[in-house]
Parts: C-alpha cells; structure tokens; sequence
C-alpha cells in the first residue's frame, strides 16, 4: 500500500478516502482541488533517514515512500530527476551574495521540470487502468506526458495553444501524441481538455486539477535538501504560472519538516512574468487567491503565461505560510537574466525557467535576500525549448560574420 492515506480539499478542508474521488472535492467541482494527505510515521518505518543516503537510485523514484504510488507499480524507465545542484560561485559574487546554487531542471529527458509530474501521471494511469491519458499544457508538460506515454506505449492526446514554440511542437510530434492545437489561449485549452475527458473517460493529467501533479514537483525539493545534507536553504526562487510547481515546493518541504528530516521552512519567492502577473497583484493587494478573476496574457516566458493560475490557492499558501514574497520581472529583464544565468554558469534556461534567476536579480537590490543567505534558484525549462528566445537578446553575444581567411580572423579579434 502506498503511504498516501487520503485527500483534503483546500477550499472547505473536507477530507476524503483516496478511492472516494478522482480528482477535484465534489463540494466545490473544479474548484475544489485537493491535496494529499500522508502516514508519515509509517514513511518513517518504511524509509529511514540512512537507508535514503545509502541509495543508488538516482531518480525521483528513490522517494517512492513519499510518493502516492504503490510500492509495487512499475515505473517508466526514462530517468527522471536527481537534476544537477550547482554552486553558483562567480554569480554569487557579481550579486554580492555568499552562497547561490542553480538547480538545474533543463537536465531532465524532456529537458523540462514538468516530467516529475508527468512520470507520476503515466504510473497512476496505469493503476488506474486507463486507456488514454490527456493533458493541457503551455508545452512542457505536454511534452513530458508525451515522452513518458512514449516510454511505456501508452497512448495519450495533448492539447496545446497553437501558437506555442516550434521545439515544443516538435517533442510532441516525434513522440507520436495525438497532438490538438488549440486556436485560443492556454486557459482555453484548459478547459476543453477538462471537457473532452469527461465525455470521454481518459485519464486526466491537468495541472491544477490533478492533485497528484504536485507530488512529482516536489521531488524538486527533496532532492534540493538531500544535495545540501538536509540542510534546508533560507530561500529558493521558482518562476510562477499556474502555481503548481511552488505549492509542490511547499508540500515538500512540509513533508521533511514532518519527518524531522529539515528544521525549517525556506522562504519560497514566485516570480511571475510581468505580463502574467495574477498571483504577484493579488498577494501585492492583500486579495484572497479565490477572488482572483482571469486577465489577458502577454509576455515571452510562455510557460508562465496563465490568465488564471489554476493552482492559486496552493501557489498564494506556498508564499504566505513560508513567510516568502512574490516578485513580477518584464520580459526585458527575463531576457537580461538568460544571458546573465548563461554566462556566468553555463545553464542554458527557456525564458520561463530563467524568469526565477530574473526574480533574484531584482530581489537583491530589494533587499529581499540577505547577502549571507542561502539561496537557491530553480531553473525549470532547457533554453533549447525556445532559441527563437535567444535571438530577441540585447547584445546577441559576440558574433562577428567573417570570409574564411586567417586575416579576417586577425581583423575580427581587433
Ligand atoms: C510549467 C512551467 C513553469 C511554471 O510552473 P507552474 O506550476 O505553472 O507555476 C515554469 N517554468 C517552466 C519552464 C515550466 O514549464
Ligand atoms: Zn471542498
């Protein structure tokens, strides 16, 4: 039996038998989202401390006990996790800051964070015995749902905003998904997505709605703790759509406090994108997360373009009970950050993924981070996802056009 014990609603704090509802609290429909509930005594029993660090499973599959998957499903072998957690030192410096590290989710098999979630999308699906699997997306976890059917044969159909980047495109047609473009926005393709699985009994991955999603996003954090010593950080920075990524962050980190495995809560700073910016005003206005109505989108971080972020309620909580702050960055200075972050890590982020590294520029000069903190940014997306990004880049790098002759060279290093 897996240790997840039952699901609570957030919105009216019911608490239902994990077999009882599929996905939402029956109380509040969509609204109503979930969040699952743990044994952790018998995570305790079941997983010690030592035998963790004593692991040579180096994917998010090495926290199967705090996972709402049973012990026995097998897992889809494309490797998922235990991302890169890099000392950030030159960064560091040039912000006057002692301790940065980038934790890099570009290095995943989809090259997005999104495949956490996507991975226990595929194995619960499986339980459950689904035909089909279906998500919406901005993309990326389209293109996780569509490479981890592709690892096990499981048959799935996707429905994006047409107008998302070519690469992303393309990850979903090589995997061979049923790939719907959606003429209309992201919010669009929410909500048709919802209706399309509900006509048709497939198997729901929704962000915001499946409240399993979550849980394979806070592996991102586990695995942050088990790479600092279970030393929890003073603050990690994470870029902000729909808000699923920083309630798992929170969720996670609730869950080694529960454990005795971390002492304390890192302060969890979400960046929005200027142009996408729902959470940053309401939290800047003191506006309850359920009052938060949908608004037009524009930015070129499109994997944080969410009118209405469907995970606020976890996303507002994640900030507020951690004691964080939400901080909006214009499209100009995500796009500073990419180069930024590049040039002084080598990590490669989409302008949604670099968006958080944006977050912290800002945040410094703010005073929202103490120089001697521990900080981490999470870097969410690969930079490959979007080069189209790259090319709208102030300085575009040093390229020089030159004829294929010694002396050209000789002129163009003048
Ligand atoms: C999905 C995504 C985000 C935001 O996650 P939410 O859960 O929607 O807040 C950030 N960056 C990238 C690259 C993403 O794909
Ligand atoms: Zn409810």
């Amino acid at each position: 039996m897996s240790h997840a014990i039952g699901l609570k609603c957030l919105l009216c704090g019911a608490e239902y038998a994990l077999h009882e509802v599929e996905y939402v609290c029956p109380l509040h429909g969509d609204e109503g989202i979930l969040d699952v509930q743990y044994d952790y005594a018998s995570i305790s029993r079941t997983l010690p401390l030592e035998d963790l660090v004593g692991s040579r499973d180096y994917s998010i599959w090495r926290y199967k006990p705090l996972l709402p998957v049973e012990p026995e499903s097998p897992v889809p072998p494309l490797s998922v996790g235990w991302t890169p957690l890099y000392p950030a030192d030159r960064l560091a410096e040039s912000l006057n800051l002692k301790h940065l590290w980038i934790k890099d989710d570009g290095r995943q098999p989809t090259a997005s964070l999104k495949d956490r979630a996507s991975a226990i999308a595929v194995v619960r699906a499986r339980e459950a015995g689904s035909q089909i699997v279906a998500t919406a997306s901005t993309g990326n976890a389209a293109a996780a749902l569509a490479g981890l059917c592709a690892s096990v044969g499981q048959p799935n159909v996707i429905f994006v905003p047409a107008s998302i980047p070519e690469a992303k495109i393309a990850q979903l047609l090589v995997f061979g998904s049923t790939v719907l473009l959606v003429e209309g926005t992201y919010d669009d393709a929410f909500e048709l997505c919802l209706e399309a699985t509900r006509t048709y009994g497939w198997y729901n991955r929704n962000t915001g709605y499946n409240p399993y999603m979550t849980e394979g996003k806070k592996t991102a954090v586990l695995e942050i703790c088990e790479q600092l010593y279970w030393r929890a950080p003073d603050c990690i920075f994470v870029s902000v759509g729909d808000g699923c990524i920083i309630g798992g962050l929170h969720k996670g980190l609730k869950d080694l406090l529960a454990l005795g495995w971390i002492d304390h809560m890192p302060r969890l700073i979400g960046v929005q994108a200027a142009g996408s910016a729902a959470l940053y005003n309401a939290w800047k206005r003191g506006v309850d997360p359920s009052e938060i109505t949908p608004v037009e989108v524009h930015t070129i971080a499109d994997s944080i373009a969410a009118g209405l972020p469907r995970d606020r309620i976890k996303a507002m909580r994640a900030v507020r009970e951690s004691g964080g702050a939400f901080v909006a960055v214009t499209d100009d200075e995500i796009l500073q950050a990419m180069q930024t972050l590049a040039g002084g890590c080598g990590v490669f982020a989409e302008p949604a993924g670099a968006a958080s590294f944006a977050g912290l520029l800002k945040a410094v000069p703010s005073g929202l981070v103490e120089s001697g903190e521990q900080i981490v940014v999470l870097i969410t997306g690969s930079g490959l996802k979007d080069v189209r990004a790259v090319l709208k880049l102030p300085g575009k790098g040093k390229t020089v056009r030159i004829e294929p002759r010694l002396e050209a060279v000789a002129a163009a290093l003048q």
